[in-house]
């Protein structure tokens, strides 16, 4: 994974893996170890591509039903 530029400010991110938490249907679900982008500029943080999809693969299969934490090494490789 490479840095991309802020999407506010367009300045220059680093890659952090935090724990990204979102709400899907009213949850709010947890994704431990998530890389996030943080602009070193404007100091937001943003979700990237891959902790997008995570979520995203959540929510259309539903597994929110059964859980609300997740790791996000384990989720990303049943993605790709
Ligand atoms: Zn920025």
């Amino acid at each position: 994974m490479r840095a991309v530029r802020c999407m506010f400010c367009d300045g220059n991110t680093t890659i952090h893996n935090i724990n990204a938490q979102k709400r899907v249907r009213g949850k709010m679900i947890t994704v431990t170890n998530a890389p996030v982008y943080y602009c070193d500029n404007c100091n937001e943080t943003f979700l990237s591509k891959e902790t997008q999809s995570v979520f995203r693969y959540i929510q259309d299969r539903r597994l929110d039903e059964k859980r609300i934490l997740f790791n996000f090494d384990d989720m990303v490789n049943r993605l790709y």
